[in-house]
């Protein structure tokens, strides 16, 4: 993973969507970093910020969640 990729995810964890963060990134480079940075595709940090993360457990029963379900397949509780 580039320094520039993982530089974005780290601001994406931060709370930054991921074109903020490369906003927020891009302000801080000069015009050649900019230009790596502005070819990083949005997939390619979508990509590496969702590999970091955690995956999702149930807070009662410790099943694994699809990131989308919001109620544990298992025990049905509902997660915050
Ligand atoms: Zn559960």
């Amino acid at each position: 993973m580039s320094r520039h990729l993982r530089r974005l995810c780290a601001l994406v964890a931060d709370g930054f969507g991921v074109e903020e963060a490369r906003n927020e990134y891009l302000a801080s480079l000069d015009a050649d970093d900019g230009l790596a940075v502005l070819q990083i595709s949005h997939d390619e940090i979508v990509a590496a910020t969702t590999a970091r993360a955690p995956v999702p457990r149930c807070d009662r029963c410790g099943a694994r969640l699809s990131r989308k379900r919001h109620r544990c397949s298992r025990c049905g509780l509902r997660q915050m």
